[in-house]
């Protein structure tokens, strides 16, 4: 497909995110299209999308039911005003999600970003306890290493130096657990590592301190992505979630990155049996495509605020963009496109060749360790000394220069393909990478 190429030249205005902008700007990598496995360069050159965009083009690219909808919702009605007003696709849309969540959450409530999901689901614990008379319970539990996206109250609760350091005292009231990541006893597992359950009696060391009647809720992602791919001890989920229903606090789970397939199941709930009291989801929700992010809740954190002269405004809390209909449009479209192929069970079937394809890498220059679960993967590289991330930064910039888009963060290498990705594709992709770890300095 050759799309007309339309590059600016001047790169100075926009001040990138999450990038080192003089050495982007210095040498610039640019998408200009994009269809289902691919993206096509400014040079015209197809890259093999080893990371579902930014773990959210679960579908893939392009994708005509998706485009179709934001087309025709957008020609039929815009934006309707999310307070005290309604569209009929926010109703259909949260309908049909709350088919797939697990038995009992049955609420959603909007935002438009993960970020924004995360401090909905924050202030929805907070209020929660305080709508039912237990007001005391205002401090919030989240871990080392979590990454819950970059509102003051996401990186309050996120456990990732650098994304705290900056930026002053962040809310009061919030402490963190351990991480699970333990390298000297599950350096190369496949699948979920065997040792480390017992890292959840962190929890119970934390509640002691602050007293458990202080506590409103406790978010963790149940796999840590961000962060570098941290996969949950066997067991380690389930003593969590058992710790916070002994002491009545809430569990969030952040699903941002696990939510709509990405294990091989609707969302990681299902995948480890486990359910939390909220979940944050974004990203696959629209397989990337519009901003869309949402809390889902069960229904006794609904009814808890449910009380009160009804003419009342219940929660004092949402966005101008919360339900947008081209939003839910758009997640419309992803629900069918996910349906119809198949797309929330397929890495399930994918799994295991998915788990031989990435350990193949194993005994390269300086691999560390190996780790996947569903259609994720990681490969950790030893740092250069004195220089942390430089390596794994290099291997990203030669393997988009060899046409495959990895993710990297720190020195851990992050693969997350959309789940459309076919056999000869993972081989293909774990080719590509294995050509450039093997030219790492
Ligand atoms: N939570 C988790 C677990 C994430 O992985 C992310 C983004 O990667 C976020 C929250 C933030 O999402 P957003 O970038 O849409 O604000």
């Amino acid at each position: 497909m050759n799309a007309p190429i339309r590059v600016t030249n001047n790169l100075e205005a926009f001040w990138m995110p999450f990038t080192a902008n003089r050495q982007f700007k210095s040498n610039p990598r640019m998408f200009v299209a994009a269809k289902d496995m691919h993206y096509t360069t400014a040079d015209g050159r197809q890259v093999l999308d080893g990371t579902a965009g930014l773990w959210c083009c679960n579908a893939g690219h392009g994708r005509p039911k998706i485009t179709e909808a934001i087309q025709k919702q957008a020609a039929e009605l815009d934006y309707a005003p999310a307070f005290q007003m309604g569209h009929p696709a926010a109703f259909e849309l949260a309908s049909r999600l709350v088919q797939l969540t697990p038995q009992g959450i049955d609420h959603v409530f909007f935002a438009n970003s993960g970020s924004e999901a995360v401090d909905s689901a924050l202030k929805i614990a907070l209020a929660y306890h305080r709508a039912r008379g237990e007001g005391q319970r205002f401090r919030l539990i989240g871990r080392e290493r979590g990454y819950h996206g970059v509102g003051f109250g996401g990186i309050s609760v996120g456990g990732i130096v650098s994304n705290r350091k900056m930026f002053g005292t962040l809310l009061t009231g919030v402490d963190h657990i351990r991480h699970t990541h333990d390298l000297t006893r599950n350096a190369f597992s496949r699948g979920l590592p065997e040792h480390g359950a017992e890292y959840a009696e962190d929890l119970e060391r934390v509640i002691a301190l602050h007293d458990p009647s202080t506590i409103a809720a406790v978010i963790i992602e149940p796999i840590a992505g961000s962060t570098g791919v941290l996969l949950p001890p066997k067991g380690y989920l389930e003593r969590i979630r058992a710790i916070c229903d002994k002491h009545g606090i809430l569990l969030i789970f952040d699903e941002v990155i696990t939510g709509f397939g990405r294990l091989g199941a609707p969302f990681a709930a299902d995948y480890f049996g486990v359910t939390p009291d909220m979940m944050t989801v974004a990203k696959g929700i629209t397989s990337g495509v519009i901003p869309m992010g949402a809390v889902f809740a069960k229904k006794e954190i609904y009814d808890a605020f449910m009380t009160g002269p009804e003419h009342l405004i219940e929660l004092f809390h949402g966005y101008t963009y919360s339900a947008n209909p081209v939003a839910c449009a758009a997640a419309l479209g992803t629900l069918d496109t996910y349906a119809e192929e198949g797309l929330l069970t397929r890495a399930a079937d994918l799994a295991s060749y998915w788990e031989d394809a990435v350990h193949s890498l194993k005994g390269l220059p300086h691999v560390i360790d190996i780790r996947n679960l569903g259609l994720i993967g990681a490969i950790e590289l030893e740092p250069i000394a004195g220089q942390p991330t430089k390596r794994a930064f290099s291997a990203f910039l030669k393997a988009y220069e060899k046409g495959l888009l990895i993710r990297t963060t720190g020195d851990i290498i992050a693969l997350s393909p959309p789940l459309i990705i076919s056999k000869a594709q993972i081989d293909e992709l774990v080719t590509t990478l294995g050509d450039v770890l093997k030219t790492l300095d």
